[in-house]
């Protein structure tokens, strides 16, 4: 089957890499010409682990190629993916569907024959229908369905999501485009992971549902963190006592520096704008919104207090920019909040990202770059752990202490102890729902 995928970001380009791997024969569009120049000549534009060598293999095998031409990359094509950007429309939280609207669009004035256009973006409820709407009017001649076909993966762990994924959800008017579904997902049906199909608003409804409620278990764990500060409990402990019941499950259940990235932080304001459309107020996820601001600014006050209140003239180190690890995406990271503030109270802020340098340039203006962890502490004040990296892990942590004019630590990820910074030589640790030790 042809594939066309508009929009190479990390959607679009990680699910035309693997359709292609499916077998599929699969053209990627961008209308970002240097994207697919630099797509064209063998590389990614974006860090994602193991996507270099799985996009080559299938351009060599023939069965994917870039352009920025739509009328050729939709030539025959079955079904066109739109994977473009929603990001929140300045004012008012509401997703932002007008490269969603423009894709539809332009493809409808290009489409001649059958074609099941499918919205990978994630899209508030009724946008499919209204996808519908805007082709029929663009090409009223045109044979066509629309599908939803939500996206779960995570950055960083992108190409194993899409190949093992919990679920597949299709939302579909009609056997038709279920049939062209199927035939796109037939290989994850043949080893058995379940294909969800629904209607249209219950697979645009379960992505915003997903995503809320997995930043509400994030959120939830910070909030607990904060309190077991308070109360001598130990997060780790807690976390874990919890985790292990099986109605709650382990996962999103780590406390630290409040959610960011491309997803979460639009996804829960999109679902709260949804609400309130429908007069029906998402409370809880408008409280995840308020709680998560919070506590990035909680961040913010726990160096102050290891610094005694004052950031004037001294250096912090910051370990990590991302917004989680394994990823160069910066998007609404909470490093954008953080860094800004330091910086605002007079501190002179050194950064270390293994990926983040590319895109953290341009969004954290008068920082200092450095090459790894221990440069970064040259003669610093204060380290800030604030994005759990691999490499930030396993780190020497008696030289990370004696390069420091005050071996002190904010650990925002609960990597080590307080034991270990102690023995270390550091002389003040703090961290995520733990007893600080100053
Ligand atoms: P992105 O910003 O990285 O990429 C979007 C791409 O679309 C850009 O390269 C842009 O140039 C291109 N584009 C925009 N309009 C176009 C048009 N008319 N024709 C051709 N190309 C066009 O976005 P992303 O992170 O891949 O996210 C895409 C969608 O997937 C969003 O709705 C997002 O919420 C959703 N999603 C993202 C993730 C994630 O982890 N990033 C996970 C699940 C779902």
């Amino acid at each position: 089957m042809k594939i066309a995928v508009i929009g190479t970001g990390y959607v679009g380009l990680v699910s035309g890499v693997c359709f292609s791997d499916f077998g599929h024969d699969v053209v990627c569009v961008d209308k970002d010409a240097s994207k697919i120049a630099t797509l064209k000549q063998g590389e990614v534009p974006i860090y994602e682990p193991g996507l270099d060598a799985l996009m080559i293999k299938n351009v060599e095998a023939g069965r994917l190629s870039f352009t920025d031409d739509l009328t050729s990359a939709i030539d025959g094509a079955q079904a066109i993916f739109i994977a473009v950007g929603t990001p929140t429309r300045r004012g008012d939280g509401h997703a932002d569907l007008t490269y969603v609207m423009a894709a539809a669009e332009e493809v409808a004035k290009l489409a001649s024959d059958y074609v099941v256009i499918v919205t990978k973006s994630t899209v508030p409820v009724g946008t499919n229908r209204q996808v519908k709407q805007v082709v029929r009017k663009a090409n009223p001649d045109l044979d066509f369905d629309v599908a939803s076909n939500p996206e779960f993966l995570r950055e960083g762990a992108a190409i194993d999501d899409f190949m093992k994924p919990d679920r597949v959800v299709v939302g579909v008017q009609n056997d038709r485009a279920a049939d062209v579904m199927a035939e796109i997902y037939r290989p994850l049906f043949l080893r058995d992971f379940p294909i969800v199909t629904t209607d249209l608003e219950s697979a645009e409804m379960i992505k915003y549902a997903a995503n809320a409620f997995l930043a509400t278990k994030i959120t939830f764990i910070n909030e607990i963190a904060a309190l077991c500060e308070r109360t001598g409990a130990d997060i780790k402990q807690v976390s874990k006592g919890m985790g292990l019941d099986g109605r709650i499950g382990n996962k999103f259940l780590h406390a630290g520096p409040g959610y960011g990235g491309s997803c979460f932080p639009k996804d829960t304001k999109a679902l709260a704008r949804i609400g309130q459309e429908h007069a029906v107020p998402m409370q809880i996820t408008e409280t995840v919104i308020k709680v998560n601001e919070e506590t990035k600014r909680r961040m913010i006050d726990k160096i102050f207090d290891l610094c005694d209140g004052q950031l004037s003239g001294k250096t912090v180190a910051i370990l990590g920019v991302t917004f989680k690890p394994n990823t160069d995406d910066m998007r609404d990271a909470p490093s954008l909040t953080i860094l800004p503030a330091l910086i605002g109270a007079g501190a002179k802020v050194r950064v270390t990202d293994p990926q983040g340098q590319h895109e953290g340039t341009a969004l954290l203006p008068g920082v200092q770059w450095s090459d790894n962890a221990y440069k970064a502490a040259q003669n610093a004040d204060l380290v800030v752990i604030l994005t759990e990296w691999n490499e930030f892990r396993a780190l020497d942590l008696k030289r990370l202490a004696r390069r420091m004019a005050t071996p002190r630590m904010a650990d925002l990820r609960n990597i080590y102890s307080a034991q270990d910074a102690k023995r270390a030589g550091f002389a003040a640790y703090d961290s995520i729902g733990r007893a600080a030790w100053t």
